[in-house]
């Protein structure tokens, strides 16, 4: 699809003159037959318009191409950011919490392993001695026996329905069944119940918002509005994620932690960092060298 395509289709999906399914379909039908938008002629000749006849780094004029200081994030981070937001809004919205479902979810999704407490005083892990009987021993309150016992799943979402915060409710002692193996603590298992339920609920609303920012992030991509020419050197050696404008001639690029570019150092300094540069050698190196960071 070529940027101006692009907008549209942007602007008819915020208009609801068509669906999220559709303006999908659309975009990832071009995207897998590989027309990038750069691909195209229209994106040829707006890069032709954009492009100088020198490198902002360095000044040289050979083999100059367009380097992006900005980049669109990845469909699934956008996903992950929207999802978040609206998990937030229907927490903070004091969404109702079902007791029972929340206690099948975690039977269902998580494998309880259970902390071994003090019979007596149920501390957690009483210490395993090797050679003395009783097996183990109490460090809080030096009782002494051979059995630690354990407290059921249900106990301890009993307790947690009584007070969230409460010390024995805190141990990460329920592992997610899927792959990741992840271990959460009844707080953290409940947080991810109301996530899902957000997402269930808000689906519509997250594709649509999600979609939006990714289409809107291609299009400031694709408008070439935040990058910079820069020679083939240049363009491999800088990070140019971390350059700005150079204050003093406004004019040239530089890395942000250095005062000015390199077109605006002492002649000496200025002369050494070119040569340097045609050496191909890093901007850190080169700046190390001469000790201006
Ligand atoms: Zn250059
Ligand atoms: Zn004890
Ligand atoms: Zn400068």
């Amino acid at each position: 699809m070529t940027y101006n395509e692009l907008i549209e289709l942007r602007e008819k999906l915020a208009n609801g003159e068509i669906v999220l399914e559709l303006a999908k379909e659309l975009f990832w039908k071009d995207y897998k037959a590989g027309k990038r938008a750069w691909h195209t002629k229209d994106w040829k000749e707006r890069r032709a318009k954009i492009i100088k006849d020198k490198c902002q780094i360095c000044g040289s004029s050979e083999t100059l191409t367009i380097q992006h200081l900005f980049h669109p994030k990845k469909y699934y981070e956008y996903e992950r950011d929207v999802t978040t937001k609206h998990a937030q809004s229907f927490i903070e919205s004091n969404a109702i919490f079902d007791e029972d479902e929340f206690r099948e979810r975690i039977i269902e999704e998580y494998e309880y392993i259970p902390v071994p407490l003090c019979p007596k005083c149920e501390s957690r892990h009483p210490n395993k001695r090797m050679r003395k009987t009783p097996q183990y021993l109490c460090t809080e309150c030096r009782h002494e026996f051979d059995e630690q016992i354990f407290k059921s799943a249900d106990e301890l979402i009993a307790t947690f329905y009584e007070n969230e915060e409460a010390a024995e409710v805190r141990d990460k002692c329920f592992v997610s069944k899927d792959k990741w193996r992840n271990k959460h603590n009844l707080s953290q298992a409940k947080y991810w119940f109301l996530r899902d339920k957000a997402k269930t609920k808000d689906i519509e609303e997250i594709g649509k918002e999600t979609f939006l920012l990714f289409l809107n992030d291609n299009i400031k991509y694709l408008s070439l509005e935040n990058t910079i020419t820069a020679c083939k050197k240049c363009a491999f050696n800088f990070d140019i994620n971390h350059m700005e404008l150079c204050p003093n001639c406004k004019e040239y690029y530089k890395g942000v932690q250095y005062p000015t570019c390199i077109q605006c150092l002492p002649e000496d300094k200025r002369k050494a960092a070119l040569e340097k540069i045609e050496a191909g050698k890093e901007w850190q190196a080169m700046h190390k060298g001469l000790g201006i960071d």
